[in-house]
């Protein structure tokens, strides 16, 4: 089968599939306080057409998954579906996105089922801020969440969204956490995504302004080489056992190299984070399409993809501003 280039000759390899758009947190960067208005549950993709999506994605040339949602650990039966996919072949890596609300008991089948690894969404170490932060009283869960995934020696890595008045006391204190945990910390520029449709003017913690705190307390912090398609900037404290990441994802520095596609929950195709959705995959394989035919679809898709996050922000010129949720999408 054809392999999945887009018009500017990048290889497309990594989806990211968000499995539903409920959460059980309200993050205040991705949800307004009362919640986001969820799709109708018989508009979400079912399993079984998220499982014949990939297998024809994956005939294309895609190894790597991503799962995440909204919380993929709050949609009844997430644990048979993963499952499935751990045994579908070519699919090399498979990769879960969770806020750790839920997860701690599903670690050990986790870990039996190879997952790759996981990103542990934790925006501060300190409880309160925790709570201001993600309106829920669940920071023991997170942590014991974080405690199980590195005794089970899962591959973690921790996404922490950087936010002036919120978070900033948290950022030394999270690197730490690399000095004697193998684990990479990734601080995440804050996005427009937060299901309002209001931003700041400018970003205040850009990813160099991240940076430069950092390297107050860390003045030999090391750049390391950063691997193929990597939308983090990759550094090492010498000594310590983990790494820390600073991903510009508002900045988009990373676009050149993008080899990622996304799957909204109820199946809309985006190419790029910042474009609108670019066709309905559910809606086409609810009306019969054959393998080749869903093969077609997402080789035209991919044939008119913007260059960049800026381009494909300026395509969907007539909605802005952006106001969905970062849950309707995934990260
Ligand atoms: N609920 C899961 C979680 O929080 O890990 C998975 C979905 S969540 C939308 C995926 C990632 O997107 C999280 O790491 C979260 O911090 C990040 N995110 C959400 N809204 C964001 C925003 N406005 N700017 C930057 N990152 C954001
Ligand atoms: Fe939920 Fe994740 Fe959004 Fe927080 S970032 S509200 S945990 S989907």
């Amino acid at each position: 089968m054809a392999k999945l280039f887009d018009n500017h000759g990048r290889q497309i390899n990594y989806v990211r599939l968000a499995v539903t758009d409920r959460c059980n947190l309200r993050c205040f960067y991705c949800m307004p306080e009362e919640g986001i208005k969820y799709v109708a549950r018989q508009e979400l993709l079912t399993y079984e057409e998220m499982e014949k999506m990939m297998n024809v994605l994956v005939r294309m040339g895609v190894s790597k998954l991503r799962i995440t949602g909204g919380e993929p650990f709050i949609r009844r039966d997430m644990m048979p579906f993963l499952w499935k996919l751990s045994k579908m072949d070519g699919l090399q890596k498979i990769n879960i996105t969770t806020n750790g609300t839920v997860t701690a008991p599903l670690v050990p089948d986790l870990k039996k089922m190879g997952i790759h690894s996981i990103n542990l969404s934790l925006d501060a170490l300190d409880a309160d801020r925790f709570f201001e932060i993600t309106r829920r009283n669940v920071y023991k869960k997170v942590m014991e969440t974080f405690d199980a995934l590195l005794s089970h020696g899962i591959s973690t890595k921790i996404n922490a969204v950087v936010m002036e008045g919120k978070n900033i006391e948290d950022i030394i204190p999270m690197a730490e956490l690399t000095k004697d945990q193998p684990v990479s910390v990734r601080f995440i520029e804050e996005m427009p995504f937060n299901g309002e449709g209001n931003h700041y003017e400018k970003l205040v913690w850009n990813h160099r302004k991240i940076l430069a705190h950092l390297k107050e307390r860390f003045p030999d912090i090391d750049k390391m080489p950063d691997p193929p398609h990597s939308t983090s900037a990759n550094y090492q404290v010498p000594g310590h056992k983990g790494s820390i990441g600073i991903i510009a994802a508002y900045s988009r520095t990373f676009c050149g190299s993008c080899n990622r596609i996304r799957i909204t929950p109820q199946g809309m195709l985006k190419t790029c984070l910042y474009d609108g959705g670019v066709f309905n995959i559910r809606d086409i394989m609810r009306a019969g399409a054959t393998e080749e035919q869903l093969k077609t679809t997402f080789l035209d898709a991919l044939g008119n993809r913007a260059k960049d996050g800026f381009e494909a922000e300026k395509r969907r010129s007539l909605d802005l501003p952006i106001s969905e949720s970062m849950a309707t999408i995934g990260g």
